[in-house]
C-alpha cells in the first residue's frame, strides 16, 4: 500500500526525492532505482493501478484528473486544459500516443535557448529508452471506423497520413483510456515503470503533496509536505533529502517551485497546443464509442498543425452537445454516427503560472499570439475539408452557437473570415515550456541538463522543461528529457 501510516515521527529521509510520479517523474525513478539509490516518490494523487480503476468515468475525473477536469487558462480567449493527478499523472488517463519530436524542433532548442549537447542523435537514445519502457508500437488487426474514416479523407484529399504507434501491450479497444486502462494494456506508468521501480525499493507515498521545498544556504535539503495517511487524517510530513527531482507537470513544478521562493523565469513562458474540435455526422454507423481512438493523424501540415481523433464515449458526446446544446440537440439519436476530430495548433502564444496565497491550485494565464489566430483557422479548415472528405454530411466546429456547416466551401468562406475568438471553445492536453531548459538564462530556470540555477541539488525532469511546442504529443519527448536528466544527474 502506498498511503503513509503515520508513525508519530512523520519524519522521512531519503537520498533521492521524486515529487510528481507522470511521464517525467517514473523515468526518474527508473534511472535512480537502477542505480541502487534509496529513492522516495511522493504523488498528491491516488494509486489506481489497472485492476483498480474506476468503472465509471465520472469517477475517474474525481480521482484521476485534477479538479475533476475542469481546469482553464485564462485569457482573452480562454483555453479549457486537462491533467492527471494520480500516480502515474497524465499517462494514466491519456490515449498513448507516443511520438517523438521531429529532428528539426529539437535543433531548433537547441539553438534557441542554447541547450547544451541535445541533438536528433544524442536524444534518441533516450527517446529509444522511453519507447522500450511502455512497448511503443503499431496497434495491428482492424483499427475501426473512426481511425479509417481519417486515413480516407487524408488520402482522398492527397494529404500524408500516418498510423500512430501508441503505449500498448495487448490493448483490446476497451476504449477507457481516459479512466485509466481496466485491462492493463495500455503501458502507462503504473503499469510499467512504477511497479519495477516498486520491486528496485522505491518507496511511494500517494495522497501526498509537496507544499514547499526546504532550501538552506544555496542547497536543496527535503521538503515539506502534507499527506493523507489510511485513516484519511492529515498529516505533515518532513522529508530530508540530498537531492530533489521536481517531476509536478507543466503547471505544478513552476507553482512548486515558486512557493518554495525559486522565482527567476519561472512559470514565465508556459507553451501549449490550443486545439479545436469538430464534431462529425456521417449517414455510417461509426460507433466511435466501442472504438479505439483514432490511430492515424493527417501529418500534412505538421509541425505547425497535426489532424487527429478524439477518443469517443457517450458522456463524452454528452459534454459535446452540451457546448452548444441549442444547436446540436438534434444530433441526440444520431450518436453511432458521429465521431470528433481536433486540429491542434502548434501556437506562439505564452503564458505564466502564478501561485495565490491560500489558494490550492496556481492561477494559469495564457494568451494566443495574433499570429496564432489564422493558424487555428487554416487548421480547422483543413479538419472540416477532411471531414467532409470522410463522407460527413454535417460538420459542428468547436464554437458555441453555430448551427454547422453542410459542404466544405460554405465552411471554408466562413472560416476566411477569421474564428470568432469570443465563440471559440479551445482546449489543450498538452502543456509544457514553463520551466524551459538551456543556457540562456534570462529564459531559463534550469541548466542544459534540468538542473535549477543557483540551488545545488535540485532538479526538474518533467514537461515543463521542453524548451518549446513540440508539435506532436509529447509524453515521449518528456520522459526522453528525463531520462537525459537522471543519467546525467547521476553521473
Ligand atoms: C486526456 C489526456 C490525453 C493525453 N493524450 C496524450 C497522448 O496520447 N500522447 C502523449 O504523448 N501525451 C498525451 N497527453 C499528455 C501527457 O499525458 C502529458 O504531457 C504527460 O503525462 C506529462 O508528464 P509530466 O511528467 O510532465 O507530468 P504529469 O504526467 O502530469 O505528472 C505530474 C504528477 O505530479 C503530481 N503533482 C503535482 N504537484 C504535486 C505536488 N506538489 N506534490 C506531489 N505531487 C504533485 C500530479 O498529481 C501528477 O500526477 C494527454 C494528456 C491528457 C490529460
Amino acid at each position: 500500500l502506498s498511503r503513509y501510516t503515520a508513525t508519530g515521527d512523520d519524519r522521512l529521509e531519503c537520498d533521492v526525492l521524486i515529487v510528481g510520479s507522470g511521464a517525467g517523474g517514473s523515468a526518474v525513478a527508473d534511472v535512480m532505482t537502477a542505480a541502487g539509490r534509496d529513492v522516495l516518490m511522493v504523488e498528491e494523487g491516488a494509486y489506481l493501478p489497472h485492476d483498480r480503476v474506476p468503472e465509471q468515468l465520472p469517477d475517474a475525473f474525481l480521482n484521476m484528473w485534477r479538479c475533476s477536469g475542469l481546469t482553464v487558462a485564462l485569457g482573452p480567449a480562454p483555453v479549457a486544459y486537462a491533467e492527471g493527478r494520480c500516480v502515474g499523472g497524465g499517462t494514466e488517463i491519456n490515449t498513448a500516443i507516443f511520438q517523438r519530436a521531429p529532428d528539426e524542433i529539437v535543433e531548433g532548442w537547441r539553438q534557441s535557448h542554447r541547450v547544451d549537447d541535445l541533438s536528433p542523435l544524442s536524444l534518441k537514445p533516450y527517446y529509444d529508452r522511453a519507447a522500450a519502457a511502455v512497448s511503443a508500437r503499431l496497434t495491428t488487426g482492424p483499427l475501426g471506423r473512426p481511425s479509417d474514416l481519417l486515413r480516407e479523407a487524408g488520402e482522398r484529399l492527397g494529404w500524408k497520413v500516418e498510423a500512430l504507434r501508441r503505449s500498448q501491450r495487448h490493448c483490446v479497444g476497451t476504449n477507457l483510456c481516459l479512466a485509466g486502462c481496466p485491462t492493463g494494456g495500455k503501458q502507462s506508468m503504473s503499469s510499467t515503470l512504477i511497479p519495477l521501480a516498486l520491486a528496485r525499493g522505491l518507496r511511494l507515498v500517494s495522497q501526498c503533496r509537496v507544499d514547499r521545498l526546504e532550501i538552506r544556504s544555496g542547497r536543496v535539503s527535503g521538503a515539506r509536505a502534507t499527506a493523507r495517511d489510511i485513516t484519511g487524517r492529515r498529516v505533515r510530513l518532513a522529508i530530508r533529502a540530498r537531492a530533489v527531482f521536481v517531476c509536478a507537470g507543466a503547471i505544478h513544478t513552476p507553482a512548486l517551485l515558486l512557493r518554495s521562493g525559486i522565482k527567476r523565469a519561472v512559470g514565465r513562458s508556459l507553451r501549449l497546443h490550443p486545439t479545436v474540435k469538430a464534431l462529425a455526422r456521417f449517414d455510417e454507423t461509426v460507433d466511435a464509442a466501442s472504438h479505439r481512438v483514432a490511430l492515424y493523424s493527417i501529418t500534412e501540415f505538421m509541425p505547425a498543425i497535426r489532424i487527429g481523433g478524439s477518443l469517443t464515449t457517450p458522456g463524452v458526446f454528452g459534454m459535446g452537445l452540451a457546448e452548444d446544446w441549442e444547436n446540436r440537440r438534434d444530433l441526440i439519436d444520431d450518436f453511432p454516427r458521429t465521431a470528433t476530430y481536433y486540429a491542434m495548433a502548434r501556437a506562439e502564444g505564452v503564458g505564466r503560472i502564478d501561485v495565490l496565497p491560500g489558494a490550492h491550485e496556481p492561477l494559469v494565464r495564457y494568451r494566443l499570439k495574433e499570429s496564432d489566430w489564422p493558424l487555428l483557422a487554416t487548421g480547422l479548415d483543413a479538419l472540416v475539408k477532411a471531414m467532409f472528405a470522410a463522407g460527413a454530411r454535417r460538420v459542428f466546429p468547436g464554437f458555441r452557437q453555430h448551427a454547422g456547416w453542410t459542404d466544405a466551401a460554405s465552411a471554408s468562406q466562413e472560416i476566411a473570415r477569421g474564428l470568432p475568438r469570443k465563440l471559440a471553445n479551445l482546449f489543450t492536453i498538452h502543456l509544457f515550456s514553463s520551466c524551459p531548459m538551456g543556457e540562456d538564462e534570462a529564459r531559463c530556470p534550469i541548466d542544459s541538463w534540468g538542473r535549477v540555477r543557483g540551488v545545488e541539488g535540485l532538479h526538474v525532469a518533467d514537461g515543463s522543461m521542453i524548451p518549446d511546442a513540440p508539435g506532436v504529443n509529447p509524453q515521449a519527448t518528456i520522459m526522453a528529457l528525463a531520462y537525459r536528466t537522471a543519467e546525467h544527474a547521476g553521473r
